[in-house]
């Protein structure tokens, strides 16, 4: 790996709601800009780098149905909202110079390709930066779970969750002042103890497939810069 990168290959997942700036909704072009800022410096050194982003800011299908909305139809609907995301994160990326694609895992050809791997495998090799939208294309999973499957699939050495604290803490650090951050759990801490990281889907795929999670604050300027060349602070799940 090239730049002092421990890795060649990697997954970033941003949150939709990572993409909300001080917002209640949506997405803040400001916040947008930094986060293709920071992609596109890890990307200037030579990693590939392909993304899934969330689509909370827009549309969840549980929230949906906690109103009477049909779970699946709520679901389909929060998959198109990370399609948007991923519109919006292709044209800022652009904007800073970085040639991407958007691959979706539901069919939309007039704004996205089809979510083929081989093909994806092919755009990372020349260069290209893959984002991954629709999630994994069914109702019933999160995007967390589209990025775990997607960086296994894709080959990824790891998986980086982009948040808005720069790890995993024992408590809410924004609420518990004696909250502490691990350095290191195990998968299997994660899913006995039920901590706030991922859903289980996505850690036991992560697990399955001996896909390092790496969880880290994406507001932090130049952050993912210091992830890949393993500087601190981040949690790291093995
Ligand atoms: N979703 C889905 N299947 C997937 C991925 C996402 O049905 O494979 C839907 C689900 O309704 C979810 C919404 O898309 O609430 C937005 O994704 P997510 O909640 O994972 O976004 P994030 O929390 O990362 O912003």
């Amino acid at each position: 790996p090239s730049g002092g990168n421990l890795y060649k290959r990697v997954l970033l997942k941003v949150s939709g709601e990572a993409l909300m700036g001080d917002g209640e909704y949506g997405t803040d072009p400001k916040t947008v800009n930094a986060i293709a800022a920071d992609v596109r410096d890890v990307f200037a050194t030579g990693v590939q780098v392909c993304l899934v982003i969330g689509g909370g800011n827009i549309f969840r299908g549980i929230a949906a149905a906690a109103r009477g909305m049909d779970r699946a139809q709520g679901d389909y609907a929060g998959m198109l909202a990370t399609v948007i995301n991923a519109l919006t994160m292709q044209n800022a990326l652009e904007h800073a110079g970085v040639p991407t694609r958007v691959m979706s895992a539901i069919q939309m050809s007039s704004v996205a390709e089809p979510y083929i791997r081989r093909r994806a495998l092919r755009h990372m090799e020349k260069g290209r930066l893959v984002i991954f939208a629709a999630g994994t294309g069914n109702p019933f999973f999160t995007t967390d779970t589209a990025a775990a499957l997607r960086a296994a699939e894709t080959d990824c050495d790891a998986l980086l969750k982009g948040t808005q604290v720069d790890g995993v803490y024992s408590a809410d650090p924004r609420k518990d002042p004696n909250a502490k951050r691990y350095e290191e759990l195990t998968y299997l801490d994660v899913l006995a103890n039920d901590l706030n990281v991922m859903d289980a889907s996505a850690i036991s795929l992560a697990r399955e497939n001996k896909l390092p999670i790496l969880v880290f604050n994406i507001h932090a300027p130049g952050a993912f810069a210091k992830v890949m060349r393993g500087e601190g602070p981040f949690t790291r799940i093995v």
